[in-house]
């Protein structure tokens, strides 16, 4: 019996934490489009990967083929801290919305984070530290990265400098007070701190940065400092490897009572929380045992799936990081200002595009007074107030279950409530003060950007 065979639940611990993290990929058929060196054109070696990622990390990336790695007990006993996280049956959502279907929800803002990133956010600090590493670099948006980074790096006592795009260093100070608390030094992006930061605000004096700014910033921060690694909270194989935690103990916590998911749902930013929650399930698809409908939310305002293009795309904004395959909007494209942050990535995690180009999966995007209608009616019957970044797969499971009151379908609905929006309450008052605005680009806009896409023969 091969390793992929063995039933996941040999891997759970009595509590039902899971015990290894799955990998999605050693199901896959057709595998994930390998990262490219952007001189050569040939796919990254572990060698030209050593000077920006961590060693053990680096295996996790290239490995297509192993189906579980052991989570170490360290990142284990971190992981009890707040997890397994609660899986909820939405009853009061079910009741006000007279629906037949049945709605679960996998919370994820359970820790001081806020959000599901510290899932990952504390392997990489673990491989960092266990690799005689000083410290490490990393960009963030809204901020849900670096404080989950900044969690995990106090608490393996390695240096953690985050360059945050300046524009929510400005406008999110509690954000960065929180990451400052655990002892990060936080850097506004673009900084005259690096050579590309300097480049980039001699192009465009005044900029408020971008997020794929921020990402060159750190990576040529940790290749030029000795003892210091680059780490990213999304998009990548590891993060996804990772984050299988979600859908592990999801995929447990239904076995137990015998349910059977009809529909998973999830947003998607870089894809890191949608593939961790649909992995053990996608793995049953993919292996014929069992069918999902799996639906990927994105925002209208930044559609990498629905209205994206599969190619090879640069990764960031100063062209230092590998090329990678995936459904991209432009390397080039910058969304207008959403106020889910998280989501405003203008690519996607491979192996999510494979399987979506694979017909595996399925893709919506939803405007965002849409989707803080959700966030508030969500928080008035089920008492959580919802990150905007998931408050958009809470309008498609809302939108689901009203098919189901329309058909008198039964079905079972699961959605990864990915975290809290206690920091995102400016975007809150925009919308009850009636100032939210919709933005959808025009076509015109993203063949721009798409014109740009590197050539890859
Ligand atoms: C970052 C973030 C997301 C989106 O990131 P993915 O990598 O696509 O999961 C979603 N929800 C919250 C709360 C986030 O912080």
């Amino acid at each position: 019996m091969s390793e992929r065979n063995i039933p996941y639940k040999i891997y759970l611990e009595e509590n039902e934490m899971p015990k290894a993290w799955y990998n999605l990929r050693a199901d896959m058929k057709n595998k994930p489009a390998p990262l490219l060196n952007p001189g050569t054109l040939k796919p990254m070696t572990a060698d030209e990967l050593r000077p920006v990622f961590c060693d053990e990390l680096i295996k996790q990336e290239l490995d297509d083929t192993t189906a579980f790695f052991e989570i170490p007990e360290e990142i284990r006993n971190f992981y009890k801290m707040y997890r397994p996280s609660p899986l909820v049956r939405a009853y009061c959502l079910e009741e006000k919305l007279q629906t037949p279907a049945k709605i679960y929800y996998k919370f994820e803002g359970n820790n001081t984070s806020g959000s599901h990133k510290l899932n990952s956010a504390i392997a990489q600090a673990y491989y960092a530290k266990k690799q005689g590493l000083k410290g490490v670099t990393t960009e963030t948006g809204a901020g849900q990265w670096g404080t989950a980074l900044s969690m995990a790096c106090s608490y393996f006592d390695l240096d953690c400098k985050v360059y945050m795009v300046k524009v929510s260093y400005e406008q999110k100070p509690f954000r960065r007070e929180v990451m400052r608390t655990y002892g990060a030094s936080v850097t506004p992006s673009p900084s005259a701190e690096t050579e590309v930061g300097k480049r980039i605000l001699e192009k465009h004096p005044g900029t408020t940065g971008s997020l794929g700014c921020a990402i060159s910033e750190a990576v040529e921060k940790a290749t030029t400092t000795e003892g210091y690694r680059y780490v990213l909270g999304s998009v990548l194989n590891q993060v996804l490897l990772h984050q299988s935690v979600i859908g592990l103990e999801a995929k447990a916590a239904l076995d137990k009572y015998d349910i059977k998911a009809d529909i998973i749902i999830g947003c998607a930013g870089g894809g890191s929380n949608l593939g961790g929650l649909i992995a053990p399930f996608m793995g049953e698809k993919l292996r014929g045992e069992n069918d999902y409908r799996i639906i990927a939310v994105e925002p209208a305002s930044c559609p990498s799936f629905t209205r994206g293009k599969y190619a090879y795309d640069f990764c960031d904004t100063g062209m230092v990081c590998p090329l990678a395959k995936m459904y991209t909007l432009g390397s080039d494209f910058i969304p207008a200002p959403n106020h889910a942050g998280g989501l405003r990535y203008h690519g996607m995690s491979s192996t999510l595009s494979q399987l979506y180009d694979d017909g595996l999966m399925e893709a919506v995007s939803v405007q965002q007074t849409d989707v803080f209608k959700a966030a508030e009616y969500f928080a008035r019957v089920e008492g959580i107030l919802p990150a905007p970044e998931s408050s958009h797969a809470i309008r498609v499971a809302i939108d689901e279950a009203l098919k189901c009151k329309e058909t008198g379908e039964e079905k079972t609905i699961v959605f990864g409530l990915t975290g809290t929006g206690y920091f995102d309450m400016v975007a809150y008052q925009k919308f009850h003060d009636g100032e939210m605005e919709n933005y959808i680009p025009s076509d015109a806009e993203i063949a721009e950007s798409l014109s740009k896409l590197p050539v890859v023969e």
